[in-house]
């Protein structure tokens, strides 16, 4: 995507939410960062040896963004909320570029940027995506995930604004408003507990096993089962990336 449209979508959402114009000026210039000074991004080669490589525009990695979409949380939540705009900007840099198809081999790729250049970003998809928004790590990512890049001009400006708008009232939310998740939080941490006390019964009662039986193979058993029990909790380890989205410790 071309400047122009990078910092008219950042215009859009500023206006939508009137934000003071130095964070306006913050999110606006982070939104064209990426074009100036790439992220890096580590490699690995054929020989397992690492390389460091500039980071993809319009096929990002998921990671990339995530990464800045936390910086720009963590900045929040400490309260400077220059930083906060500006690791935002960088983050939807990806997600704008991510909404435009490139084409074959690049080809109709300038046209379409130029076409897309002349557009608005629409306020009704401002709208949208803010309404849609939850206030969550996972949220973003599944964001990120599905932007889909556009062939026609007016669907590549949607998309990108759509998703720039719901990314941003994603992350600054304030930690206030969603009280119930500590609920959540608590309760997982509590069931973690459990499960800790259920994985050394089991590894006491395979030793036990093992004794009796004169098999070291049970205890083997044991010990690979109660490993599972731990790894086994993706629910846990959410929480735990959202507890740190609500500063929570
Ligand atoms: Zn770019």
């Amino acid at each position: 995507m071309k400047w122009k449209s990078h910092r008219a979508i950042a215009r859009a959402i500023s206006q939508e939410l009137s934000l003071p114009y130095d964070l306006e000026r913050a999110l606006s210039d982070g939104s064209v960062e990426p074009d100036k000074r790439p992220d890096p991004l580590l490699q690995l080669g054929k020989h397992g040896k690492g390389y460091v490589v500039r980071a993809p525009h319009h096929h990002p990695h998921t990671g990339t963004v995530m990464g800045l979409a936390w910086m720009a949380r963590r900045a929040y939540l400490q309260g400077n909320y220059y930083w906060a705009m500006r690791s935002m900007g960088r983050a939807l840099h990806y997600v704008q570029d991510k909404s435009v198809h490139t084409g074959f081999m690049f080809l109709s790729h300038d046209s379409r940027e130029e076409a897309i250049a002349r557009m608005d970003p629409p306020l009704e998809a401002v709208v949208r995506g803010m309404d849609m928004a939850v206030s969550s790590p996972d949220f973003v990512r599944k964001c990120v995930i599905k932007v889909r890049p556009r062939r026609n001009a007016k669907d590549a400006m949607y998309e990108a604004t759509l998703y720039s708008s719901a990314i941003f009232a994603s992350v600054f939310t304030s930690p206030e408003t969603t009280e119930r998740f500590l609920v959540d939080y608590r309760k997982a941490v509590r069931r973690r507990r459990l499960r800790w006390l259920s994985a050394a019964g089991m590894i006491a009662l395979s030793v036990l096993a093992a004794i009796m039986f004169d098999n070291f193979i049970i205890m083997i058993l044991g010990t690979v089962m109660a490993a599972a029990i731990l790894a086994i909790d993706p629910h846990y380890h959410r929480l735990k990336g959202e507890a740190e989205w609500f500063g929570v410790r």
